[in-house]
C-alpha cells in the first residue's frame, strides 16, 4: 500500500479513505478526527467527532455542546478501529489535550502531528515520538532563523520588568487557549505570587485549565475602571488587545508580547511591543529537524508553515519530504500578530 492510499491530502483537509474520516477538516465533514482545539484544527459542524477528552470540552467551550453531531473521548493511547485502520491519538506537548494521531493499517504508519513543541510545558502531556514511516509535521517556524530559547529565561525578563517599573502595568498579549496558561504557570513557577489580571477573553479557557487542576495561582479578571488600580500588576490579554484602547487605560502599561514571532525584532516593532518575549508552543528549527529524525519516518510530509524550507531540507539529509500547503491552518495559537482575530469567541 502506498502513503497515499492511507492519507491523502484532500481541500478538506488529510482524508483516510479506508476509515472515511478526516484529520482536522477545514470544511464540514462527516467523520473527523481533531488533533486539538485551536480554531485552524477545530471547528464546528462536523458530524462524529473523535478526539481527546480535553479537545472535546475546548470545543464545546467555544462553540456550544451542539458543536458536532456527536463526539466520542479518546484517552491517550487507547486505540480506536475503524473498518481496517486503527487510531490512536499520542500527547503532542501543543496546548492541553493536544494529541498526534497515529494512523495505521496493513502495515503502513502515517503520524500527523498536528502542532506540537519538544520544551517542556506545565500545562500539558510532553510530546512522545512515534516510530512511523511517514511522519507528517506542521513547520510554523520551519526556518534556521528560529530558535526558540528557554521560556524560563523570558519569563525572567518579564518579571525582571516588572521589579524594575514598580508605576507601569506590564500588558502581556498571549492567544487564549494555551499560551495565555502555559504563561500563567510560567509566572508561577518563576515564583511570583502576586495576582494575576486577565481580560474577559482569556476567562473561559482560563477557567478550565484551573478545574483541569493545574496551578495557575489567583486569577482575577480586570474590572475596566479599576484599570488605573493596577500599577505594577501582571495582565494577560489576546494579543489584539495590547494595541487597544483597553490597554492604554492602564497606568503607562508596558506592552508585552508571547510569540515564537517575537525573534523576528522588526515585528516586534512593528506592532508597537515594547517587551518581546519568544515563547512559542511550536517547535522551533532545531526541534522540528531533531523530531524528523527521531521518528525514523523516511518520508515527511509538510502541512503548513515554511513547509518549502523544511521540504528542502529533508533532501538534504537523504528524506523525502513533501509540502503539502494545506490552506487553512495557520495557527492561531501562533498565527502571525496581524490580521487575525484573536479569540472573539473565547
Ligand atoms: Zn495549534
Ligand atoms: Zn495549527
Amino acid at each position: 500500500m502506498k502513503p497515499s492510499d492511507l492519507l491523502t491530502p484532500m481541500p478538506a483537509g488529510l482524508y483516510c479513505p479506508l476509515a472515511d474520516i478526516y484529520v482536522d477538516p477545514v470544511r464540514p465533514v462527516a467523520r473527523a478526527l481533531i488533533t486539538h482545539g485551536h480554531s485552524d484544527h477545530a471547528r464546528a459542524g462536523h458530524g462524529a467527532v473523535l478526539a481527546t477528552r480535553e479537545t472535546l470540552a475546548i470545543m464545546a467551550l467555544r462553540y456550544g455542546e451542539g458543536f458536532a453531531g456527536s463526539q466520542q473521548a479518546v484517552r491517550p493511547d487507547e486505540t480506536v478501529r475503524i473498518g481496517e485502520v486503527v487510531f490512536r491519538f499520542v500527547p503532542a506537548g501543543h496546548v492541553l489535550g493536544s494529541a498526534q494521531i497515529a494512523v495505521e493499517a496493513r502495515g503502513l504508519r502515517i503520524v500527523v502531528s498536528g502542532d506540537y513543541k519538544r520544551e517542556r510545558d506545565p500545562t500539558c502531556a510532553g510530546f512522545e515520538p512515534i516510530p512511523c514511516d511517514v511522519f507528517i509535521t506542521e513547520a510554523t517556524f520551519g526556518l534556521p532563523v528560529f530558535r526558540h530559547p528557554p521560556a524560563d529565561v523570558e519569563i525572567a525578563k518579564l518579571l525582571d520588568s516588572v521589579r524594575l517599573f514598580p508605576e507601569r502595568t506590564h500588558i502581556l498579549g498571549a492567544y487564549a487557549l494555551g499560551k495565555a496558561q502555559r504563561l500563567m504557570a510560567l509566572i508561577r513557577e518563576a515564583g511570583y505570587d502576586r495576582p494575576l489580571y486577565i481580560h474577559g477573553a482569556v476567562e473561559r479557557l482560563t477557567e478550565f485549565y484551573k478545574s483541569e487542576g493545574l496551578p495557575l495561582g489567583e486569577i482575577r479578571k480586570v474590572v475596566p475602571e479599576e484599570r488605573k488600580a493596577l500599577a505594577g500588576e501582571i495582565v494577560i490579554c489576546p494579543p489584539s488587545a495590547i494595541q487597544d484602547l483597553w490597554s492604554r487605560r492602564f497606568p503607562d502599561p508596558v506592552t508585552a508580547f508571547a510569540s515564537g514571532w517575537m525573534r523576528v525584532r522588526a515585528r516586534a516593532r512593528q506592532k508597537g511591543v515594547e517587551l518581546p518575549l519568544i515563547v512559542s508552543d511550536h517547535a522551533d528549527w532545531a526541534d522540528l529537524q531533531a523530531t524528523i529524525r527521531e521518528t525514523g519516518a523516511g518520508e515527511i510530509w509538510i502541512t503548513h508553515g515554511e513547509a518549502d524550507a523544511l521540504a528542502h531540507w529533508c533532501g538534504t539529509v537523504g528524506l523525502k519530504g513533501r509540502a503539502l500547503h494545506l490552506v487553512g491552518y495557520g495557527d492561531e495559537g501562533e498565527a502571525e500578530p496581524e490580521g487575525r482575530p484573536a479569540e472573539a469567541s473565547a
